[in-house]
C-alpha cells in the first residue's frame, strides 16, 4: 500500500471481538485490493461461524451494564468516538479511497456524514422517553418504559463503509444495545478502523464488535439463528435481505431492511431546466452511480427532453474518471468485476434495442478495465432491461413521457420503493406528485436528500424500517407496558 496514515493504528488485519484483535482459529486470511488498480492493499483474517458465535457472546456479556450506564454517559462516549473519527477523517477517506474506490473529496464527505449518525444520536440518547397513560381503572395506573432491544447484528454493504455502520451502531449503542456487525469483504478496512477509534474513545469491550470473513452464509446463518440477537439491521441487495428475513423468521427478530431501489427521477416541462440537470448529475454521478437512491430511470417530459439531453451530456462531458486519489477526479472504478460486465450488459441490450448513447456507452479506454465511463443514453424505453434493473453504475438512461399521469404510472411500476425526485415549479403538481409516488423518500427539486436528520429508508420490496431522524432509534427499542394495581 502506498498511502501514509498519520495513524498507522487504524489499518487492521484482525476482527474486534470482545475488545480484543482476534485472527481466525483456521489461520485463514483473504486479500483486500484495490479496485482503481488491483494492487493489494492488506491480507485480513478470515473469520467464520465459530467467531461469530464468539462475538454474540461478548456482545450478551457487555449488554447490561452498557444498558445500566445513564443515557447521558453513553451519549459521551458516542461523543468522543464520534469526535476522534471527525480528528481521523483524513486516514479514514484514504483507507476508503483505497478499498472502494470513490474519489477522496467524497470518501471524506463520507466520513463526516457517517461520523453525523453517531453525533445525532448521542443527542436522542437522552430523549428515549416513557408515556404515563390515563388510566383505565382507578386503582391502577398504566405507564410505559423504552429499553434497548438487546443484542443487535448488523449486516453492511460497500458503497457506503462507514456511514452503513454508523447508521446502525449510532442508535443500537445510544438506546443501551451491543452490535456485532458483519461489514461486507470488499471493503472491511473502514469497519476495523471504526472499531479502533471506537476502542480508543473507552467503548467497553463487547458493546461493538467486527466480525470480518469471506464467508458471508455461514456469519449471516449464525446472526440470524442465534437466539441471542434479538435484531437484524441489513443493508444491502433484495435478494439477500429476503433470505436474511426468512432466516430470521425462526427465531422472530425484529429486522430493518434497507434494499435495494430503482429511483425515478422525473423532470416536467414546467421544470427549473439548469436545477434539473444540477439535481440529475447530484442523484446520478455520486459514488459512480452506486448507491441505492442513485437516480436509475431519468424520465423527461417531451417538451423539455432535447434540452434536458444536451445539457445533462455537456456537464456529464466535463467530468473526469480516474484513480480516486487522481486530482480532480470526480467518477472512481467500479467495486469489482461483476459490476463492469451488469452495467455493459444493460447498456449494450438499450443500445441494441434503439437506444443512443449522446455520451459515454462502454468501459473507459483511457482509465482501464475497472472504469465505466459517465454516459448518457436517450431513446430508452421500458422494455429494455435497463427500465427495471438496478444499474449500480455512471448511466444516465433518458425516457420520454407525456402526461403527468403517465410519469407517476411509470415511476411506480417497479416492485422496488426507495428514494424518487422529480422537477417541477407548478405547486398542485408538486403536492399530487409526492402524494402519489409509492416510494419511502421523494427529493422535490433536490437531487441529494439524505442526513441524519431525516428519516431513510423504502417501501414494498426496497425494505422496512427507519434510519437516522427521530424515528431510526425506534428501530432499536422496545416499548415496555407497566401496570401498576392495588392502589
Ligand atoms: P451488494 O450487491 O451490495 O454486495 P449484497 O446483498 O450481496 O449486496 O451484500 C450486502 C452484505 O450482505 C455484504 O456484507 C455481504 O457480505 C452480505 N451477504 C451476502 N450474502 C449473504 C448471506 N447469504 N448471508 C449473510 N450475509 C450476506
Amino acid at each position: 500500500m502506498n498511502v501514509t496514515l498519520s495513524q498507522p493504528a487504524l489499518l487492521k488485519s484482525h476482527s474486534y471481538i470482545g475488545g480484543e484483535w482476534l485472527s481466525a482459529t483456521s489461520g485463514q486470511t483473504f486479500a483486500i485490493t484495490n479496485p482503481a488498480n488491483g494492487e493489494h492493499i492488506i491480507d485480513v483474517a478470515d473469520l467464520g461461524a465459530e467467531e461469530t458465535t464468539l462475538a454474540v457472546e461478548a456482545a450478551e456479556k457487555a449488554q447490561k451494564p452498557w444498558q445500566a450506564l445513564t443515557a447521558k454517559e453513553r451519549a459521551t462516549l458516542l461523543r468522543r468516538w464520534n469526535q476522534l473519527i471527525l480528528e481521523n477523517q483524513d486516514d479514514l477517506a484514504k483507507l476508503m479511497t483505497l478499498e472502494q474506490g470513490k474519489p477522496f473529496a467524497e470518501a471524506k464527505g463520507e466520513v463526516a456524514y457517517g461520523a453525523s449518525f453517531i453525533d445525532w444520536f448521542a443527542d436522542e440518547a437522552r430523549r428515549l422517553y416513557g408515556d404515563v397513560i390515563p388510566t383505565f381503572a382507578s386503582d391502577r395506573r398504566v405507564l410505559t418504559i423504552k429499553q434497548g432491544i438487546g443484542v443487535v447484528a448488523a449486516i453492511t454493504p460497500w458503497n457506503f463503509p462507514i456511514a452503513m455502520i454508523t447508521r446502525k451502531a449510532g442508535p443500537a449503542l445510544a438506546a443501551g444495545c451491543t452490535i456485532v456487525i458483519k461489514p461486507s469483504d470488499e471493503t472491511p478496512l473502514c469497519a476495523l478502523a471504526l472499531a479502533e477509534l471506537a476502542h480508543q474513545a473507552g467503548i467497553p469491550a463487547g458493546v461493538l464488535n467486527v466480525v470480518v470473513g469471506k464467508n458471508a452464509k455461514d456469519i449471516g446463518g449464525v446472526l440470524t439463528a442465534n437466539p441471542i440477537v434479538r435484531k437484524l439491521s441489513f443493508t444491502g441487495s433484495t435478494p439477500v435481505g429476503k433470505l436474511l428475513l426468512s432466516q430470521c423468521a425462526q427465531t422472530v427478530k425484529r429486522t430493518s431492511m434497507e434494499l435495494g431501489g430503482n429511483a425515478p427521477f422525473i423532470v416536467f416541462d414546467d421544470a427549473d431546466l439548469d436545477a434539473a440537470v444540477e439535481g440529475a448529475i447530484n442523484s446520478k454521478y455520486r459514488n459512480a452511480g452506486q448507491t441505492c437512491v442513485c437516480a436509475n430511470r431519468i424520465l423527461v417530459q417531451e417538451g423539455i427532453y432535447d434540452a434536458f439531453a444536451e445539457k445533462l451530456a455537456q456537464r456529464v462531458s466535463s467530468f473526469k474518471t480516474g484513480d480516486g486519489f487522481g486530482e480532480g477526479v470526480n467518477i472512481g472504478p467500479l467495486i469489482n468485476p461483476a459490476a463492469i460486465s451488469k452495467v455493459e450488459q444493460l447498456v449494450e441490450n438499450a443500445l441494441s434495442n434503439g437506444a443512443k448513447a449522446l455520451i459515454g456507452g462502454s468501459v473507459s479506454q483511457e482509465a482501464g478495465a475497472q472504469f465505466f465511463e459517465p454516459t448518457v443514453l436517450t431513446g430508452v424505453t421500458e422494455e429494455m432491461d435497463i427500465f427495471s434493473n438496478e444499474i449500480f453504475g455512471p448511466v444516465a438512461p433518458l425516457f420520454k413521457f407525456k402526461s403527468e399521469e403517465e410519469a407517476v404510472a411509470m415511476a411506480n411500476n417497479t416492485p422496488f420503493g426507495l428514494a424518487s425526485y422529480f422537477y417541477s415549479q407548478n405547486l398542485g403538481r408538486i403536492w399530487r406528485v409526492s402524494e402519489a409516488l409509492e416510494y419511502g423518500m421523494v427529493g422535490i427539486n433536490e437531487g441529494l436528500i439524505s442526513s441524519e436528520v431525516a428519516p431513510f429508508g423504502g417501501v414494498k420490496e426496497s425494505g422496512s424500517g427507519r434510519e437516522g431522524s427521530k424515528y431510526g432509534i425506534d428501530e432499536y427499542v422496545e416499548t415496555k407496558y407497566l401496570c401498576m394495581g392495588g392502589l
